[in-house]
């Protein structure tokens, strides 16, 4: 079954290094180019996880983070913060905001693609089931 990752970044050089690394390890993505859009791409294609940046236009990375946290059916979704400035702080405001692991720009793809298995695997583990969430005519 094909993984479908939901990718909200609002640099267009971003969302394409990112399209280009997730696709080519067979990964189906979605994109997203602000907090608010990345939030309704979220109810409409229910993905398998999710890549947030955190500075995005209208609202940032950790306030579509609670609001996608705050929807039953989407809170099982793992959200990984994609993050082009560490402040000290910021990981902390990640996870309180429901984010489940936290990655900083630049990032080594072989690492950012170990930690997107690794959370798929306990999505998994959890009974996540996205067929049953239904919702997603693609596929
Ligand atoms: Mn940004």
């Amino acid at each position: 079954m094909t993984r479908q990752i939901l990718v909200v970044e609002d640099h267009e050089d971003n969302r394409r290094i990112l399209r280009d690394l997730l696709t080519s390890v067979g990964y189906e993505i979605v994109e997203a180019v602000t907090g608010t859009e990345g939030v309704s791409m979220a109810q409409i294609h229910r993905p398998d996880l999710i890549l947030m940046d955190i500075q995005l236009p209208e609202i940032d990375g950790y306030e579509a983070t609670r609001r996608i946290k705050a929807d039953p059916a989407l809170r099982p979704i793992p959200i990984i913060a994609v993050t082009s400035f560490a402040l000290s702080g910021d990981e902390e405001k990640a996870r309180a905001a429901g984010c489940v692991a936290y990655v900083t720009k630049p990032f080594s793809p072989r690492q950012l693609l170990a930690k997107i298995r690794q959370h798929l695997v306990s999505a998994d583990a959890k009974g996540v089931d996205r067929e049953d969430a239904g919702a997603n005519p693609h596929r």
